[in-house]
Formats: structure tokens, C-alpha cells, sequence
């Protein structure tokens, strides 16, 4: 028994420690409450439930303090077969991690670090809850307004974040953001951080998800919690280890062993939505008809191994919305509508061959120490995968509304920086790049899919830009070669030489 449970830590926690740069995080003890005003709600319960899902993925001492509620019907997309909030949340993390020590109700001495739900903050604690389209945390979160309506993600957010805060606090951070206000709405902070239209569920028609890793799988997980519809088709050979487990909301330890493709279609499947599996690589999916003999209206490439978002774009995709992680301890949106912004292929170029392995999964690689045999180890932390993945869902619970799109089509959020404001930036077509070819055949071949409009509309949806971004996003990027980057596989390579952040205060 014991040394199956150091076995499974030592998988498990392999690529938070490579991130985090210690294991410090190893040892917190933390309590996660929820006072009983949000406990009624949907979006109280949707952040206290990610929240379980995602500490649970890194501390291994989780007491869990809630009301006995029954489970909102909006949240039994995340604990499914449960009926209670405590429960729920117990349940998601002992299905996280078996050889945890999770328990129900009020913790006999004093937590070493407290995540709390709700606006009733007990002291030493830090508050967080969703609104809508906005996540706020600390003062913001003490000051929220009354809640209602459909929209629910602002509430993944403020689990998310809220864990990113106590997983710094464990790491014996001293310098943590005090108060947060983020809109997934305009993809802005602080003041600027609008809540949008009260909007839930659309149709995105036939949707190929290319990659069911970390980001892919958290972008399914979320899916029918934003109540978005379609037909999807899912591509992922790969199968799930207990390294995996460190970071997906969706996988389990019963998952160990099993196609990452078959186990995230069955989550959608188990929701009501139309989901095909196939256990192959996306080449292969390709000469074997799977994918692309029909045309999709939407893809999500969430997966950069084997050359897959060359090989995406070789076949002309239509509208594509995706999220990727970066070593930095960033989350980042990418969108590209054909004909008006760049593509795959203008935004990740092919990586130069100067010996270093291409990225095998959605995450940043960090190079290893020389004497580990020149291998090189994926870093990837537990609240990441879950925020890139709601950037994407957010994204395309936006794309069936009235003035999409609403906000450029890179977007990162630095998790170690103070959380005022995403970075943003609008990514535009390079001359050079297969795209300018692509374009004669485009509407050829996509003319008839769900969202041809955004490309073929007379205007560019960008000749306006400069209202876009805000004024500490106007700098320049630097390239890869010029930070020492091992890779441009998550966005890194054109990540931003300056952010909203004070990293240094981390
Ligand atoms: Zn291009």
C-alpha cells in the first residue's frame, strides 16, 4: 500500500514539482468552505465543486465545509451520481486521488490555508465566487452583487484562481493578489472587467476535438456545464497515466489504464451530447476517413504532437477556438477565423531543428537536467489545464452571440502575477504562410459551415483593434530564440515581453 501510494505521487506530482520548481505545495493542509447564501446557488456551488476538483489534483489534506444542500441541477455536470454538496465535493477529490485525506465538516483547529466561497468570509480566510461572466476574489469578492441568470463560468474562474491563490500560499508565497475582478466576457480585469449578455447553450454543429490530453478533456468537462450542443468527434490515441492526473478535471484514478478519447466522450455522452471516439492519432484519423471526409463547423485542435496543427491547417479548417498552457503559469485563449485572422500554421511555425524533441502534449516543456539523459519533462499546474479550457468554452459559448467577436483572438492569463488583467493581443495573417494560398478554395470547402459568416463577412472584424486592447497590452513580442524558450508549442513563442503583471512580486 505504501508504496503504491509513492509510486502514485511520484507519477502524479512529476510536472506540478518540474512547474513549481519545489515541493513545498506537498505538505499544505487546507479547508475549503462555502457560507450557506452561496451554497444555494448554482454558481456557489460550481466554483466550491472546481475548487474541490482542482486542490485536490496538488494537497493531499482537504476538509470540506458546507451546508447540506441538495446538488443544483447546473452542477451535477461535475459530480455525477451525487446529491449533496459536501458529498460532491468529497467524492470528485477521493476520485482525484485515492490515497488522499479528504473529510466532510468544521476542522477541529484552525486551517493552515482557507479557500471560501461566498461573501460571508470567515477570518484568515480568502473569498472567492462567480458572477455571470466574472470571477472575484478578496474585497471583491466581499462586495458581490446579487446573482441569477443562465451564465455559469465566471464561477469556474473563481475556482480556478481561488486555487491558484492557496496553491501559492502553500508554495510560501508572501506576495498573492489581494483582490481580483476578471470578465470572460471582454477578457478584462479590475474595472474594465464587463459582465456580458445572460446567455447559455448553442448549437456549434459537427465539432472535431483534436486531443483529449489536459486541456482537450477539461474543454469537454466543461462543455455541458455551459450547455453547448453539437456533434463531436474526438481524436486522442493516447491513453491515460497517473501523470495525467495531476491536472485534468475529468480523468480519475479508475481512468488509469484507459483511451483518453473513449473516457471523454463517455463524459459527454453521459450529458446528453453526441460524442464519436476514435483511438488514433489525427493523421491517422485523417487516411482512415474518420475526420475531414466531412466537413466540421468548428475545430478544437487541443493537441500538438505529430506535427497536428501543421496537419490541421493543410486541410483548410473552419472557425478554430482552442486553449494551451504555458510554463509560466499561464492559460491562453487561441482563436482563428480563416480569411481574417492568422492560422495554426502563422501562429505555431514549424519548431527549428536544433535537436530539441517536439512537445508531445498541450503543455509547456522545460529542458531537464543534462545528466537525466537530455530528456526533457512537461511542467504543467493543477488549476491551468481547467482555466485554458475555459477560456476556449467561453469562447465558444460566445461564438453564437449578436457582434462576435467581442475581443481579440489571443488572450493569456498569468497566474503568478496579480491577476488585474489579461494580456491581449489581435493575431493577424502572415503573407508568407500556406494560409494566403488556402484562401482561394476556402470558401469552397467551408462556404456551407455554421460559422462561414465571421470569414466571408465584407469587414474585417478588426479593422478596429486599437479599442481592443488595452493600453498596457501595446508592446512588442519577442520570438523564442530571444527568451530562451525550448518550444513555441503553447503560445510561447510569441508571448508578450511585458505583462499587466508585477511577476517579480511573486
Ligand atoms: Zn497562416
Amino acid at each position: 500500500m505504501k508504496a503504491a501510494r509513492e509510486s502514485f505521487y511520484a507519477a502524479r506530482d512529476s510536472r506540478t514539482t518540474a512547474c513549481a520548481g519545489n515541493t513545498d505545495y506537498r505538505r499544505g493542509r487546507v479547508v475549503l468552505s462555502i457560507d450557506d447564501a452561496e451554497a444555494e446557488t448554482a454558481c456557489g456551488q460550481i466554483a466550491f465543486l472546481t475548487a474541490a476538483n482542482l486542490l485536490a489534483r496538488w494537497c493531499r489534506d482537504v476538509r470540506f465545509v458546507a451546508p447540506i444542500v441538495d446538488l443544483h441541477p447546473r452542477a451535477q455536470t461535475l459530480a455525477a451520481g451525487i446529491s449533496l454538496l459536501g458529498e460532491g465535493a468529497a467524492s470528485i477529490a477521493a476520485a482525484a486521488d485515492p490515497f488522499g485525506h479528504f473529510n466532510l465538516g468544521a476542522p477541529s483547529r484552525p486551517a493552515e490555508h482557507q479557500l471560501h466561497v461566498g461573501a460571508r468570509c470567515p477570518a484568515g480566510a480568502y473569498p472567492v465566487l462567480g458572477r455571470g461572466w466574472t470571477a472575484l476574489g478578496g474585497g471583491a469578492a466581499r462586495c458581490a452583487p446579487s446573482q441569477g441568470g443562465q451564465t455559469v463560468l465566471g464561477a469556474v474562474l473563481a475556482g480556478c484562481a481561488g486555487t491558484a491563490q492557496l496553491f501559492r500560499a502553500a508554495q510560501g508565497q508572501r506576495c498573492l493578489p489581494s483582490d481580483f475582478r476578471l470578465s470572460l466576457w471582454n477578457l478584462r480585469g479590475g474595472t474594465e472587467a464587463k459582465d456580458g449578455p445572460d446567455v447559455s447553450g448553442a448549437d456549434l454543429g459537427l465539432v472535431y476535438l483534436v486531443g483529449c490530453g489536459a486541456v482537450g478533456s477539461a474543454i469537454a468537462y466543461l462543455l455541458p456545464l455551459a450547455q453547448l450542443l453539437g456533434t463531436f468527434v474526438l481524436v486522442d490515441r493516447d491513453t491515460i497515466d497517473d501523470s495525467n492526473l495531476n491536472r485534468s478535471p475529468l480523468f480519475t484514478s479508475l481512468d488509469v489504464g484507459k483511451s483518453k478519447a473513449v473516457v471523454t466522450a463517455a463524459h459527454l455522452l453521459r450529458n446528453g451530447l453526441a460524442a464519436e471516439p476514435y483511438v488514433e492519432w489525427f493523421d491517422e484519423a485523417v487516411r482512415a476517413g474518420h475526420v475531414f471526409l466531412h466537413r466540421p463547423d468548428l475545430v478544437i485542435p487541443a493537441a500538438n504532437d505529430r506535427n497536428v496543427r501543421h496537419c490541421i491547417q493543410d486541410q483548410i479548417p473552419p472557425l478554430q477556438i482552442y486553449g494551451t498552457t504555458g510554463r509560466n503559469w499561464d492559460a491562453f485563449l487561441g482563436r482563428h477565423i480563416p480569411l481574417q485572422e492568422d492560422c495554426l500554421a502563422c501562429r505555431f511555425p514549424s519548431p527549428k531543428t536544433n535537436g530539441e524533441p517536439p512537445l508531445i502534449c498541450a503543455t509547456a516543456a522545460i529542458p531537464a537536467p543534462p545528466q537525466a539523459e537530455e530528456r526533457q519533462m512537461d511542467a504543467a499546474l493543477p488549476f491551468l489545464s481547467t482555466a485554458a479550457g475555459l477560456l476556449a468554452v467561453a469562447e465558444l459559448l460566445k461564438v453564437t452571440t449578436q457582434g462576435y467577436p467581442a475581443s481579440p483572438n489571443f488572450a493569456c492569463l498569468d497566474f503568478l502575477g496579480d491577476l488585474s488583467d489579461f494580456v491581449l493581443d489581435q493575431r493577424r495573417p502572415k503573407g508568407s504562410c500556406r494560409c494566403a494560398l488556402q484562401s482561394r478554395i476556402w470558401a469552397e470547402l467551408n462556404g456551407a459551415s455554421r460559422f462561414s459568416s465571421l470569414s466571408t463577412a465584407a469587414e474585417s472584424p478588426h479593422d478596429d483593434r486599437e479599442s481592443w486592447n488595452p493600453p498596457a497590452a501595446r508592446h512588442t513580442f519577442i520570438g523564442a530564440a530571444d527568451r530562451g524558450a525550448t518550444c513555441g508549442g503553447d503560445g510561447l513563442s510569441t508571448r508578450p515581453a511585458v505583462t499587466f503583471s508585477s511577476r517579480t512580486s511573486g
